[in-house]
């Protein structure tokens, strides 16, 4: 029998909120972890993102700050702006009524506003080390009545050189609290800090997200000699149609030159590397969750930065050199039951690794060839076909019955949808792509040969004009 979020000690109306947002069942470190927090026990967990780490330390806490006690009880600290930001919106998705107050402090936003936010009471800090010690500098934080103490990737924190900030922040904060350190590796001076400020920590250890490789689809495309793979990439993308990818790559520069020639071709692309600004980070993080960037390109180094894992594609652009990173990669797809894809550009030569990453991650790796024009096409007309049976049982579509009957006094029905299907299909599909399907099979060879630049749409107006002219 699996584990429910009940058996671990959480309230019922914390379940039954977790399963609103489709939280069915505890991950495993949730399932190691929540017990042991919501029991006083200081804890090491070492787990990645993508784990379910967040919710591991957020739900206790969540359970037991008082709500109506207006004072700071609970601090989160974070290496980055932008994890300070991920973690507190997760934390205030996990309430009930709005309560308790959850506050993201950080550098680059003025210091009045979270001083006045403090005033006004917050149960729960989540913040970087420089502005928590600012803030406690100032006397406008005070951590007199703070019973929790999280540090969230606290090799991170390390890497980025902030470990005396946090130092100074543990030593400032009350002695009988609970505390509680995640991270995905162990390095000599996370288990001092340990030694000194957790009190006998039980460790819990969950594996890196190899965890549901089944929702990941992986499939290897082999680049045909003499071409390059920015030629092959094309037609995969337009086969595919992310809402959201990273593209992998091996160096910088080729991360540079990849997302150029992406944009030149109309791609909705940005390249995400460790020389942008914090603001321009999250600028790009911002565009990149709400879709109006749908491809970024990135570095390993680079991509560890990108607090975002909730992709449906991720592509090795150039192939990882160890088999850790590739898993890691793909890790980044296939979330919380989501189906995912992981699709790898590989030259002739690197045909070898397939079987290694084969026999490494237990999973099936399907091979195939770049594909057509033509069955680029099929596959537009197939998406269009599956949008239209949503569309069929939407309760929008009442509304557009009026123009329906006024036409059908003009035309018959099935001339009106298929109207209708030309107009969405114009607007989601590239103008070079279009007519495609009438002529599928005789272009049928040409593998993606020379894709011309994409168009912008076209106007709903302009093309209505058109549908009726043809009519008349
Ligand atoms: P994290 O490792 O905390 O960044 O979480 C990774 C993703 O898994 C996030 O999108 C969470 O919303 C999701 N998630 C975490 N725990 C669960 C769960 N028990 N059931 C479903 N989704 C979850």
């Amino acid at each position: 029998m699996t584990l429910s979020f009940t058996s671990l000690g959480l309230s019922e109306a914390r379940v039954s909120h977790l399963q609103s947002m489709g939280y069915d069942e505890p991950t495993a470190i949730q399932a190691e972890a929540i017990p042991h927090l919501l029991s006083g026990r200081d804890l090491i967990g070492q787990a990645q993102t993508g784990t379910g780490k967040t919710a591991a330390f957020a739900l206790p806490l969540m359970e037991q700050v008082d709500s109506s006690n207006p004072s700071v009880q609970a601090l989160v600290l974070t290496p980055t702006r932008e994890l300070a930001i991920q973690v507190c919106q997760a934390m205030r998705g996990f309430r009930i009524n709005g309560r308790p107050n959850v506050l993201a402090i950080y550098g680059g936003q003025s210091i009045e506003r979270q001083q006045d936010q403090l005033k006004r009471g917050a149960q729960i800090v989540v913040g970087t080390p420089g502005r928590v010690l600012d803030l406690l500098n100032r006397g406008s934080l005070s951590l007199h009545n703070l019973g929790w103490l999280v540090l969230d990737e606290a090799d991170e924190m390390l890497n980025m050189g902030f470990i005396q900030d946090v130092e100074k922040i543990l030593s400032k904060a009350p002695a009988n609290r609970q505390t509680a350190f995640f991270s995905a590796t162990m390095a000599p001076e996370i288990r001092e800090l340990s030694a000194k400020f957790l009190h006998s920590p039980v460790t819990v250890t969950v594996q890196s997200p190899k965890a549901s490789p089944k929702q990941i689809q992986q499939v290897s495309y082999i680049v045909p000699r003499g071409w390059t793979k920015v030629r092959a990439l094309q037609p995969i993308l337009e086969l595919e149609d992310p809402e959201s990818a990273i593209i992998f790559v091996r160096t910088r520069r080729t991360a540079g030159d990849l997302t150029r020639q992406l944009q030149a071709a109309g791609y909705s692309v940005d390249e995400y590397h460790g020389d942008l600004s914090q603001s321009q980070r999250e600028r790009l993080l911002m565009r990149f969750r709400q879709q109006q960037v749908k491809l970024v390109v990135a570095t390993d180094i680079a991509a560890r930065g990108l607090h975002v894992d909730d992709l449906t594609h991720v592509i090795n652009f150039d192939m990882p050199d160890a088999m850790e990173s590739y898993v890691h990669r793909i890790g980044r797809t296939g979330r919380a039951g989501k189906h995912g894809i992981a699709i790898s550009l590989v030259t002739p030569l690197e045909k070898y690794k397939l079987r290694q990453i084969e026999r490494h991650t237990k999973q099936p790796m399907t091979l195939v060839k770049i594909p057509t024009r033509a069955e680029i096409a099929a596959r537009n007309l197939e998406r269009l076909r599956s949008q239209m049976r949503e569309a069929i049982t939407s309760e929008r579509l009442a509304s557009f019955l009026p123009i329906v009957s006024q036409l059908s006094e003009e035309y018959d029905l099935r001339t009106i949808a298929a109207a209708a299907l030309q107009m969405a299909y114009d607007q989601t599909v590239p103008a070079w792509q279009r007519n495609e399907h009438h002529n599928a099979e005789a272009e049928g060879s040409e593998r993606g040969a020379s894709l011309p630049k994409k168009r912008k749409t076209i106007s709903v107006q302009s093309e209505s004009r058109e549908v009726s002219k043809a009519k008349e």
